[in-house]
């Protein structure tokens, strides 16, 4: 099992696409609850930390410049 590691601003892919076809949404606010926009609508949503690892598949951008793609 991998770790998650995510952070402010990163681009994250979900394992549920979200109603308009994308599946990128951006981490705009951490903390005991996490706040993620929708890349493709600029909706947005605000989630328990643990639901959201849960449901979040990988990152695909990180704002801190740790790529960890490949
Ligand atoms: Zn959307």
């Amino acid at each position: 099992m991998e770790r998650k590691v995510f952070g402010l601003g990163d681009i994250v892919q979900m394992k549920k696409p979200h109603p308009c076809g994308t599946n990128e949404m951006e981490i705009i606010r951490m903390g005991m609850d996490i706040r993620i926009k929708c890349t493709g609508c600029q909706h947005s949503v605000l989630i328990p930390r643990a639901k959201f690892e849960k449901n979040m598949k990988k990152v695909l951008h990180s704002a801190e410049g740790g790529a960890e793609n490949n």
